[in-house]
């Protein structure tokens, strides 16, 4: 068992950067708990001395406000996936892409906030809400900061949480391709593409330490899935097909 010293369940944003922020004790923000509970078991993190839980916020919502969709950070992947208008975005490529986070029982846990604070490499979904021009809303418990989700390295800003993503209500087509060693496994490498009236953008994942919009600079592992070498041509083919795809 993880050797927690502290749990806070707190009732606001901004008790909880309060928490965050205290120097004599370390404490972490603990959402859906599907990555987090199982790195302090393993002690895979270990500068921890408790957590801060996130479920009390009031930030489990999908909110239509004008021209963009409010999804607060502790909106399960589920949720999102099944909302009647994220879920239908650019030919439903939330849920496309979101069937592969890992097991049901684990989008059932698993949050919007935490899928972007941990930007695993290969999330596909993270992919999507780049390529449908996500927008991170930070807090530092005083104010709020919105940075878009391609230029968000979630690193040095201080204490404070993810509490909101939005997404623009657009006129879309999506399309999406992936390589796996099996259909039902996390991809090698995937591309997912959008095209609008303003443009096409298509964000890549498998080809960097982060999920990433394709006209960024690969760099990409080397590893038992997959040489570099292969990334990149896998990132170049995909990146035609899933366009080809959105442009239908
Ligand atoms: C079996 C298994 C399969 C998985 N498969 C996938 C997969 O296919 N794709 C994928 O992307 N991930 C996968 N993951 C990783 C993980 O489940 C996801 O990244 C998930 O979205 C994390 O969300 P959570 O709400 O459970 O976060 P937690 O586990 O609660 O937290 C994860 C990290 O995010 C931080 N955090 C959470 N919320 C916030 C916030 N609002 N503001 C600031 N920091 C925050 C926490 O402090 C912690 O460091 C998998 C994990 C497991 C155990």
């Amino acid at each position: 068992m993880a050797l927690l010293k502290e749990y806070y369940r707190p009732q606001s944003v901004q008790e909880a950067v309060q928490l965050l922020a205290r120097q004599d004790v370390r404490l972490t923000p603990l959402a859906g708990g599907s990555q987090l509970v199982g790195q302090l078991e393993t002690r895979a993190v270990k500068d921890v001395d408790g957590v801060v839980d996130l479920g009390h916020l009031g930030l489990d919502f999908v909110e239509m406000a004008g021209d963009h969709l409010r999804i607060g950070a502790t909106t399960t992947l589920t949720d999102l996936m099944e909302h009647p208008v994220a879920g239908q975005l650019a030919d439903g490529l939330l849920r496309r892409t979101g069937r592969y986070e890992g097991p049901v029982n684990l989008r059932n846990m698993a949050t919007v906030g935490g899928l972007v604070a941990t930007a695993e490499p290969d999330s596909e979904l993270y992919a999507a809400l780049l390529a449908l021009g996500a927008t991170v809303i930070w807090s530092d418990g005083a104010s709020q900061e919105s940075i878009p989700l391609g230029e968000w390295s979630g690193t040095g800003r201080g204490p404070g949480l993810i509490v909101e993503v939005h997404l623009p209500i657009l006129e879309l087509r999506g399309g999406h391709a992936r390589v796996a060693r099996t259909p039902s496994d996390r991809c090698i490498v995937a591309a997912v593409a959008v095209v609008g009236q303003a443009g096409e953008r298509v964000a890549l994942c498998g080809v960097a330490p982060r999920p990433i919009l394709a006209d960024q600079p690969l760099d990409p592992p080397d590893d038992f899935k997959g040489s570099a070498e292969y990334r990149r041509q896998m990132a170049q083919l995909l990146t035609e097909r899933a366009l080809q795809e959105a442009r239908q």
